[in-house]
């Protein structure tokens, strides 16, 4: 960086918050690993990988989630088998979306991943797509900053008493442009991202909310290397896709399922043949054990991506290596712990 660049870079830096600039010493471990539930791995250990998927989501809502909802060893029994199935199929990491509020439960994860062998990963952050029904009060009454220093807590301490430490930073929001609750997660989840280096996935309800969420990570100072765009096939839009995959965003297509199969590989190839391909997450965003209903009602498995989608693409003249890049490649590039800043480190 010369002179002119560094100034500019400073001068820039200026219009960004404080605490983007702030890096806390406390949360700068384990910079470059992925976290899973089970610990730290480096990325190179994290193998083919689903980005997107759930074990378990309970719909009931904010103010009456509660783990005293479900039988946790009747969750373990059903999930085990979807996991299982996967692992010989040739997964190895699989990152469980559910967030907070939404029935995210890490010592069920725990178990699972210590029973199957993958590596698991959770998060921190709350869920404001859905109308914010996912939404806990004090999100309400406190300020970005506060949902941060929650959010870095998990990272420094692990998740309510269990030291099980989350692997990114996982929000949502509704259709742009953004509410003032969604911009404050956003918010929040760039401040947590700068004192973490947690990656943001965030569940994104349309095209002008991921632009919007892009313009308040950049005033935070965090680079679009740092956002997955979670669900990016919703309100499907080539240009804007093209456009924040070439600025470094994460391009999630998380909808593989066999009635999909054929839309998602034109994805994929459509911003391969782009030369995106380096910016590229699949997964189906299936699962999962349901609260409420008997034996956790109905549960779709994780295999499509495996059995159909990953064929597909070999037809579709996929190389070994362009496959390896997609599976394990890019997510343990996307998910490799460290702050991604617009402003130079060296400022520090
Ligand atoms: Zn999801």
């Amino acid at each position: 960086m010369n002179r002119r660049e560094f100034l500019l870079a400073g001068g820039l830096a200026g219009i960004g918050s404080l605490a983007a600039k702030y890096v806390d010493p406390q949360s700068s471990f384990h910079q470059g690993q992925i976290m899973t539930v089970l610990g730290p791995i480096p990325p190179e250990v994290l193998g083919s990988t689903l980005s997107h998927e759930h074990v378990l989501v309970d719909f009931i809502g904010a103010e009456a989630v509660s783990r005293d909802r479900y039988d946790a060893e009747e969750a373990y029994e059903v999930i085990l088998p979807y996991l299982q199935k996967v692992r010989e199929l040739g997964c190895q990491g699989f990152v469980e979306c559910t967030p907070a509020y939404l029935g995210r439960d890490p010592l069920l994860l725990k178990r699972l991943a210590d029973a199957t062998g993958l590596h698991l990963l959770t998060n921190t952050g709350y869920y404001g797509a859905a109308n914010d029904r996912y939404i806990p009060e004090h999100a309400y009454q406190e300020t970005a900053d506060q949902l941060a220093d929650r959010w870095v807590k998990e990272w420094q301490e692990g998740i309510e008493g269990t030291g099980i430490r989350p692997g990114f930073i996982k929000i949502g929001v509704d259709g742009g442009p953004l509410s003032e609750i969604d911009r404050k997660l956003a918010q929040a989840a760039a401040r947590t991202h700068t004192r973490t280096g947690l990656t943001i996935a965030s569940h994104t309800g349309n095209t002008r909310a991921a632009m919007d969420q892009m313009e308040i990570f950049a005033e935070e100072g965090v680079k679009p290397e740092a956002f997955i765009w979670v669900h990016a096939q919703s309100d499907w839009e080539l240009k804007s896709r093209i456009d924040a995959a070439q600025k470094g965003m994460w391009i999630e297509i998380d909808n593989i399922d066999t009635g999909s199969v054929a839309e998602c590989v034109n994805r994929v190839n459509t911003l391969k043949q782009r030369g995106l391909l380096s910016r590229l997450l699949v997964s189906h965003d299936a699962g999962w054990y349901s609260p409420g209903e008997p034996k956790g009602g109905s549960f779709r498995g994780f295999d499509t991506a495996y059995t159909t989608f990953l064929p597909a693409l070999r037809q579709a003249r996929w190389t070994e290596e362009e496959i390896h890049q997609l599976m394990v490649v890019n997510p343990s590039t996307a998910f490799a712990v460290r702050i991604r800043k617009t402003t130079s480190g060296s400022l520090f």
